[in-house]
């Protein structure tokens, strides 16, 4: 029977950017142990990866990158390529790490392409700030750009990524920003209030691929039903105009209210609603080809393990009801960790999702970014700004 593919190896905790650095992989191993305790994995097999080879990083980083993340460790300070930062610390065996995380999400593209699965994902994955020729906000290498590049090469020419992290997708969007075989889409919190500080409605793509650029800039504070408002006025048209042959989404869960790093205000039932919605997206514009990733997420108990046990059972079809009790396994695995951390009891928020259309003569704070990102690039798609109806 057809089965999703799940990549994860304990290995990939080996991605620790060390001390309080916010990305601390305990998130990884919290989702991993919730979505085992809730049954999520019960005969899932999980596919363990190989490190990306440098041909393969290659395909979007400089070499000269390469051998300087590969003598960071080695060179102390003043290595350059925004190495040795406060948000890109230097560690040791970070190619290594960050190579497997590459390999990871290729390991997923892989088998969506060879057939195996049609869905694929990985959490570990979606470091979606990398740039060609340095590390950005926690990023070394780009494991999403690299896979859609693999992509290119192995039978698609019409490939759709929607970044759903809170902050813009900007690797990911500079590596194809000429390149009209690839749709970039990224909703984050407004670029003047959060890094890095890009991914204005305007930014819309270059040359022959003008229009390939999508980016939904949304005022903090921005709470699910308008998120999904904004999602929903302008992502559903492009992919059905776009006809991708495969959905790759990057995942990233710092846009809950509680996160400590931005200042949107999602919850994990808005993630949940999300998931479900790019599952959809998926099935009914790209032939059932869903490649997820996860990305940013720093609230490390209360939110990034719930948010992703959802998006993992999203993706095996094994939706998890939001009354759900947190297992009280998980719970007593975290209490000995952290004996005064504030627990989440049930799989929910408690949130309502429910969200009204865009066009129905209301006024949100978010229908600036609607209108100002139907007006930058409906037009090159054939689509009508100002119609609801596309
Ligand atoms: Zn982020």
């Amino acid at each position: 029977m057809y089965q999703p593919a799940v990549v994860w190896d304990p290995a990939l905790l080996g991605y620790d950017l060390g001390g309080d650095h916010p990305f601390n992989p305990v998130r990884l191993q919290l989702t991993i142990r919730l979505a085992t305790e809730l049954g999520v994995l019960d005969g899932v097999p999980l596919l363990v990866p190989e490190p990306a080879t440098d041909d393969e990083l290659c395909r979007v980083h400089a070499e000269e990158y390469l051998s300087a993340v590969k003598q960071a460790p080695l060179a102390g300070w003043d290595v350059g390529h925004g190495l040795g930062t406060t948000d890109n610390p230097v560690f040791s065996d970070m190619h290594e790490a960050t190579a497997l995380v590459v390999g990871s999400t290729l390991l997923a593209a892989r088998k969506i392409a060879d057939g195996e699965a049609s869905r694929a994902v990985n959490i570990a994955g979606g470091l979606h700030h990398a740039m060609r020729d340095h590390a950005a906000g926690f990023c070394v290498y780009n494991d999403c750009a690299i896979a859609i590049s693999w992509l290119l090469d192995h039978g698609f020419d019409r490939i759709a990524y929607v970044d759903t992290d809170v902050h813009h997708g900007d690797g990911v969007q500079t590596a194809f920003y000429d390149d009209p075989r690839v749709l970039t889409i990224s909703l984050h919190q407004h670029p003047f209030t959060l890094w890095p500080g890009t991914g204005y409605s305007a930014e819309a793509g270059a040359g022959e691929a003008e229009g390939s650029a999508v980016n939904i800039p949304l005022p903090p504070r921005t709470a699910d039903p308008s998120w999904l408002r904004a999602f929903h006025a302008v992502v559903p048209s492009l992919l059905e105009e776009f006809q991708p042959q495969i959905l790759i989404t990057q995942c990233g869960v710092d846009s809950h209210d509680e996160d400590p790093l931005a200042d949107l205000s999602l919850t994990v039932d808005g993630h949940r609603t999300i998931y479900a919605t790019l599952r959809s997206l998926a099935d009914r514009y790209a032939g059932g080809k869903w490649l997820a990733v996860g990305g940013g997420g720093y609230q490390l108990i209360r939110v990034v393990p719930r948010s992703w046990t959802h998006l993992i059972a999203t993706v095996l079809d094994r939706d998890v009801k939001p009354e759900t009790k947190v297992p009280p396994g998980w719970l007593d695995m975290v209490r000995k960790a952290a004996p005064h951390a504030d627990l989440p009891t049930e799989m929910t928020d408690g949130a309502d999702t429910n969200y009204r259309p865009w066009g129905d003569g209301d006024d949100d704070p978010v229908d600036v970014a609607i209108r100002d990102t139907r007006r930058a690039v409906f037009p090159l798609h054939g689509l009508d700004p100002d119609d609801p109806r596309d």
